[in-house]
């Protein structure tokens, strides 16, 4: 007799799978972090005591790491603290207060929009919530964007002041941005002079298969078509070593960095160094840094596997309930028959299965649909994820009240 949601229901787990953090065995993976800190010293290649103040912008070779990892000039790269969320946030808020080089105070000019491709990534729509920034639903594609909608809401509003990007692996529809929506996306003409892609290449090295996706260099593109200020790329290692303990970079052109420089010299006096310094004398280079990547790759495809393949089993007879195979990043995203989402992440908690609240991956929690679901597989042990696959599979089941 295959399994019902009472049966699941009567095993009584007590699991939460709402956020896509890296598991403890893969936070094992970098264990040399914190054994050899001791020994990994506190002075820079260039002698500077890593213990001290200052650098507000990195260690110089911690920037050019990130120059390594981002295909950027080590000038136009920053490295920071341990969270690029952080640099985001502070990037709009700085915007909103000051402006950006080329405008005035986005506050100044009333109400400001930036466009939000959808799905996309909770932690982006609530800063923007925070910041009184409207926000504007853009459909997505597997290749990116719909490039159509956003050219011509770019090109007529100059309240639209810029728009988030996931380029690769985008959280959580898996989207990888094509050579020619970033060409686009970099040529586009804007209303708003003072428009910016907000680049947020958290997935730049989480690959899922064998094959190492990448996505055209905006910063090149943007520079080609005469746009050097547009695009401010982020990414951490908080998903190759540490996601509390590792650092963030941003990459821009000279005259973002120099703006940035100014605007956090208000705010520090400078990054944790010595953690710096540990990072880029642990994983040494980009072929350092992709050695470690495959050793995670090989704790999370199964993970995923098993989703995918539970979902196959259970959910493959239902019209209307789709999912997506991602070849990188740390979401599956489930579609539901219309207005059916949130009935099934109740009944997913009922039996004791915490998911990310239905509509959590729109602005302002609206999925006008309610049919998406994010599913994030990462944190539980791998039989943790197959049992969540199948409550999950008969919670959507009875949520539409089939067998
Ligand atoms: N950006 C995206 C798209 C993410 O999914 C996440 C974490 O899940 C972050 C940023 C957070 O990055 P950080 O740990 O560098 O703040």
């Amino acid at each position: 007799m295959p399994m019902t949601y009472d049966d699941f229901k009567q095993l009584g787990i007590r699991l939460d799978m709402s956020r896509g953090k890296p598991s403890a065995e893969q936070l094992d993976l970098s264990r040399a972090l914190l054994d050899e800190a001791g020994t990994m010293g506190y002075l820079s290649r260039d002698g500077i005591d890593c213990r001290n103040y200052g650098h507000l912008l990195g260690l110089p070779e911690a920037r050019e790491f990130g120059a390594e990892l981002l295909g950027a000039p080590a000038a136009q790269v920053v490295a920071a603290g341990n969270s690029s969320l952080e640099l985001m946030h502070d990037v709009l808020a700085f915007a909103m207060l000051f402006g950006v080089p080329g405008g005035e105070a986005w506050r100044k000019r009333g109400e400001i929009a930036l466009l939000c491709p959808v799905p996309g990534y909770d932690r982006h729509f609530a800063i923007c919530e925070a910041l009184g920034i409207r926000m504007i639903n853009v459909p997505m594609h597997d290749d990116g964007p719909d490039m159509d909608f956003v050219e011509a809401q770019v090109a007529a509003d100059p309240s639209i002041k810029g728009m988030w990007c996931m380029p690769l692996y985008s959280n959580p529809s898996g989207a990888i941005y094509s050579d020619a929506v970033v060409r686009r996306l970099a040529a586009m003409p804007a209303a708003a002079a003072d428009f910016r892609l907000l680049w947020d290449d958290a997935y730049r090295f989480h690959h899922l298969t064998p094959q190492l996706h990448t996505t055209l260099n905006v910063l090149d593109a943007c520079e080609a078509a005469g746009h050097e200020d547009r695009a401010l790329v982020f990414a951490s290692l908080s998903k190759v070593t540490f996601g509390g303990g590792a650092l963030a970079f941003l990459a821009s052109s000279q005259r973002n960095v120099a703006w940035w420089q100014q605007r956090v010299a208000v705010r520090t006096i400078g990054p944790d160094k010595l953690n710096q310094l540990r990072h880029v004398r642990y994983l040494r280079d980009r072929a350092g840094l992709e050695r470690l990547m495959e050793r995670h790759r090989a704790l999370l495809s199964p993970k995923f596997a098993a989703i995918t393949a539970a979902f196959d089993a259970q959910l493959g007879d239902l019209p209307d309930v789709t999912w997506n195979q991602p070849a990188g990043g740390y979401f599956i995203s489930l579609y539901t028959p219309p207005g059916v989402a949130k009935r099934t992440v109740a009944l997913a908690a009922e039996a004791g299965l915490v998911l990310t609240p239905a509509g959590a991956a729109y602005p302002y929690g609206r999925d006008a649909d309610d049919r998406h679901l994010r599913i994030a597989p990462t944190f539980p042990s791998l039989d943790e994820v197959r049992l969540a696959a199948q409550g999950i599979a008969l919670s959507l089941r009875r949520a539409l009240q089939v067998a």
